[in-house]
């Protein structure tokens, strides 16, 4: 069928705006706009039948048939965007938008009727142009994949919501006392400067209380619905830096690629354990019965949750009233379990006598290596 017919066919149905009679075309000469070429052929029409002598018997109406006169409303909705991003700092953007179900199904019932060779959806005209007049304004880029700000209209409701993609920041951290968690202290530095509502923090394996590190342990620390971007990460090392309690090394920005490697590395972490006991130590017999967890697995019962860590390495040494225990283990080893806890075996049964705790140090992790990883 001649443009001509087709478009006089649909005109005389239906009264539809020029976005969704020019969409209905979209692919011829797809870079003059929906909205130019609905006018186009509108009047190109008109003009044909006037030509022609025709009586032009096109339907009227206030509201598009397709679209409920949508289109006109995208100004208002670009500027109510707009207001709601002033409290937020990106770099990129997408529009995406809710569609009632009773316009797709409309739309859905026009195509079957009128063809759908050329035509382009309510959804993706209405949301490219809401973007495209929204960048104009603001001067920001439209992302299509991982968009720092995703606005969605929903047109059934009129509500804009914003979903706002969380903010990583990765670096590694020294604890240096043997009490307290430090993990808060980075939370809140950087809660507190990304007005995020609430940080996920991601590192290897676990770090209890009375642990300190004489390595750095990494970190990526999730924000989410942070409201700033650019956190001025040197200062904020500079800030934490001044705490005795921890020290942060390697800030930097990161991604949710990164927190899954994070999570599926194997990894091993080396600890130096100080004991002291009431008397002076058999160091020999003391290491014939803790050499024996060499190249075993200890059974963990930790909150609910069991684990069988894997001890590679284990060393013994000592003298008087001091035990060293230098033991290497896959992560999600509890040092405390081992030692005084719920572990099968534990330290203080295998030596069958009391000890205190002096210190606990986190000194290194370990990648492990492909033939270490089958035991
Ligand atoms: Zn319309």
């Amino acid at each position: 069928m001649d443009l001509t017919e087709r478009v006089k066919e649909i005109l005389e149905k239906y009264y539809i705006c020029d976005e969704c009679l020019g969409r209905q075309f979209h692919s011829i000469l797809p870079r003059i706009s929906n909205r130019e070429k609905g006018i186009i052929l509108r009047t190109y029409v008109v003009m044909n039948s006037i030509l022609k002598n025709e009586e032009i018997k096109f339907k009227k109406s206030e509201n598009c048939y397709l679209c409920n006169n949508i289109f006109n409303k995208i100004d208002f909705y670009v500027q109510e965007i707009k207001k709601k991003l002033k409290d937020y700092e990106f770099n990129s953007f997408l529009m995406g938008s809710k569609i009632p179900p009773e316009l797709i199904c409309k739309e859905e019932d026009f195509w079957e009727e009128n063809g759908v060779d050329f035509c382009e959806a309510l959804k993706s005209s209405f949301n490219r142009e809401i973007g495209y007049r929204l960048k104009n304004q603001i001067k920001k880029k439209i992302e299509f994949e991982n968009p720092d700000i995703m606005g969605v209209v929903d047109l059934g409701t009129n509500n804009i919501g914003l979903q706002v993609a969380p903010l990583y920041v990765k670096g590694s951290y020294k604890k240096k006392l043997g009490k307290g968690k430090v993990q808060e202290v980075i939370e809140n530095i950087l809660v507190e400067n990304s007005l995020a509502s609430e940080p996920v923090f991601y590192s290897i394996g676990r770090l209890e209380q009375n642990v300190t590190t004489s390595c750095y342990r990494p970190f990526i620390l999730m924000l989410r619905n942070p409201k700033k971007r650019k956190l001025g990460l040197k200062k904020i090392r500079e800030r934490i830096n001044k705490l005795k309690s921890i020290s942060v090394s390697n800030l930097g920005y990161s991604d949710k690629e990164e927190i899954e490697k994070m999570k599926t590395e194997k990894i091993t972490a080396s600890y130096s354990i100080t004991l002291e006991f009431n008397r002076k130590l058999e160091i020999k017999e003391i290491r014939k019965k803790l050499i024996g967890l060499r190249n075993k697995r200890v059974l963990q019962f930790l909150k609910k949750k069991t684990r069988n860590p894997y001890i590679r390495k284990l060393k013994v040494k000592g003298k008087n009233k001091k035990l060293i225990i230098e033991v290497e283990s896959t992560v999600g080893f509890s040092v405390n379990s081992f030692l005084t806890g719920k572990s099968k075996p534990n330290i203080r049964k295998l030596i069958g006598e009391d000890f205190k705790i002096k210190e606990i140090v986190l000194k290194s992790y370990r990648k492990m290596k492909t033939h270490e990883m089958y035991f």
